[in-house]
């Protein structure tokens, strides 16, 4: 709970300039809205209640990925529309995502071969390859791929899917939107939404100063994601039947299982999958579980269920068992599903869907149901499409091929960006620069710019701290140790203290 004094709220101001779009949301969708819209030219405001990437956006399985598992239930337009956007997203940013090997061990009691060789196929040649590799057998008695798990374990498959670092890939696309002209606003929640005179009457409290504005707007995007239903019902006030289905998953971070760089994809007795992915260097990360939610989201969290069933699903198959207490942290998410009335949570489909509300004579509402990490930049073209059947949208889709903010290098060259970046600041050790390198790609040499400063501990230095207050809109410890970075997992309580600290006193008035 925030104990910090709430400020005083302040009377309510009208902004007269009219904006094309308002968006509300500053997760992957509403960010990557924004950014689309505002390269085609239009004026864009985007509203976030919390942090970017605080919603479901950071909480993901981090995959950039067709989903194997949709294949089972018919989802051949999402596969494919994913498989597609793998290589669109590792141009795009080949800093913060790079391609991943999966290792799939066989039990044929599970699913048989034949059924995982057709699907593998399909997964190969459904969308189309030119980075990545296909998918082979593995032999899990002599590949190290092997030497972690059990001895009845020996055969696999292995396949090619990607990795992304959700929430910086959300910020990333906030900060290319505010270069083309966004206004993004965060700790900013929309309180309230009318239709009043041809135009979006949109109400907003900046959570930190207290001061209430009213925008203006010819268009309102819905992306507040699990919270998509309270933003209808709660702030416009719609009466529209919402169709969102929230399912919880969640992941446990356990010390490295495993020492090489593939991930594996574990089948479950209960026809479910797991991940167990390298994460963070010296991690692994295992997940995730399917639960139908009914709460706020703000409140997930990982039960101690989830976190039994995880360790108990890992343990399965690796030789070593996994103890809830290695658990060294947990992140929940709540998936915002359209509702298809499936039956359980995990057959929901992770398609997305685009409703547009209000009649033809009447400022539009688009609200977005779904969708995944792997498919926000298809989604936000479709998004501007369906909005172009009710207002003028200029241009044409534009994001594939462009890169975001330290990306401007080519796919499959980071190995060269980070050598060039360790020749250039001898003085910066290698594991440090690594990280950086995979956070900041060719901007680390803005990151670096100044003095590396004062340590906060987990090799973050002021000057990181600093570069992110400054251009990705963070304002707690909070903000740097889960989202733009994940150093959470290096900093003790009490250097977690000392950086909230520091962040109290210094944060506000550096982006005065
Ligand atoms: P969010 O990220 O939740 O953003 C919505 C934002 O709206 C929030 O930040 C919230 O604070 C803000 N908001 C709400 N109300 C208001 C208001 N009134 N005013 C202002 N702001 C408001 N996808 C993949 O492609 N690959 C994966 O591996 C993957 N794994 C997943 C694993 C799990 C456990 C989960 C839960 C999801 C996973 N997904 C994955 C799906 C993906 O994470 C989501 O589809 C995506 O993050 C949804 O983004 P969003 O922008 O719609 O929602």
């Amino acid at each position: 709970m925030d104990l910090r004094p709430k400020p005083k709220m302040e009377p309510q101001r009208v902004d007269n300039t009219v904006f094309d779009i308002v968006i509300i949301g500053g997760g992957i969708n509403g960010c990557g809205i924004a950014r689309d819209a505002a390269g085609r030219g239009l004026s864009v405001a985007l509203f976030e209640k919390n942090d970017l990437a605080s919603g479901t956006s950071s909480s993901s399985t981090k995959l950039i990925h067709g989903g194997l598992r949709y294949l089972e239930h018919y989802e051949f337009r999402l596969v494919r529309e994913s498989l597609k956007e793998r290589e669109v997203l590792l141009e795009m940013a080949p800093h913060i995502s790079w391609p991943l090997r999966f290792v799939l061990p066989h039990l044929k009691d599970l699913r048989p071969a034949w059924l995982i060789r057709i699907g593998l196929f399909l997964y190969d040649n459904l969308g189309g390859r030119k980075i990545l590799p296909g998918s082979c057998s593995v032999n899990l008695k002599t590949d190290v791929a092997g030497l972690p798990l059990k001895d009845h374990l020996q055969k696999g498959f292995e396949y090619s899917d990607c990795w992304v670092n959700d929430a910086r890939l959300v910020a990333l696309n906030a900060m290319d939107a505010a270069d083309r002209g966004v206004e993004i606003n965060v700790r900013t929640e929309v309180t309230k939404a009318v239709r009043k005179d041809g135009l979006w009457h949109i109400e907003v409290l900046d959570e930190r100063s207290g001061k209430r504005r009213i925008v203006l707007a010819k268009s309102l995007i819905n992306a507040a994601g699990p919270w998509v239903a309270d933003v209808l019902n709660r702030r416009i006030g719609s009466n529209a039947n919402s169709q969102v289905r929230l399912v919880k998953g969640s992941h446990i971070v356990v010390p490295k299982q495993f020492d090489h760089d593939r991930a594996y994809i574990f089948q479950n007795a209960d026809k479910r999958i797991i991940f167990a992915i390298p994460y963070e260097q010296d991690f692994t990360l295992i997940g995730t579980t399917d639960v139908d939610f009914d709460d706020d989201p703000i409140n997930v969290a990982a039960s101690d269920d989830e976190i039994a069933y995880l360790c108990k699903a890992a343990s399965e198959y690796f030789i070593k068992t996994i103890d809830p207490k290695e658990v060294v942290w947990t992140y929940s998410g709540v998936r915002p599903l359209y509702d298809d009335g499936a039956a359980s949570a995990q057959k929901a489909t992770r398609d997305y869907v685009l409703e547009l509300d209000g009649s033809a004579d009447q400022p539009p509402l688009l609200n977005i149901y779904g969708g995944k990490i792997t498919t926000f930049r298809r989604l936000a073209e479709d998004a501007l499409e369906k909005l172009a059947t009710r207002t003028t949208i200029p241009g044409k889709p534009w994001t594939a091929g462009t890169t975001l903010p330290g990306g401007d290098f080519p796919a499959g060259q980071f190995d060269h960006l980070f050598k060039n970046l360790c020749d250039d600041h001898p003085d910066i050790p290698p594991k440090l620069m690594f990280r950086l390198a995979r956070g900041y790609g060719t901007r680390v040499p803005e990151v670096l710019k100044s003095d590396l400063g004062k340590h906060f501990g987990g090799g973050l230095y002021q000057s990181e701290v600093t570069y992110l207050i400054k251009n990705e809109w963070a304002t707690t410890a909070e903000d740097i140790l889960w989202r733009r970075t994940k150093l959470g997992l290096r900093l003790s309580q009490d250097e977690i203290k000392k950086l909230s600290k520091w962040m109290d006193e210094n944060a506000a008035s550096m982006v005065e």
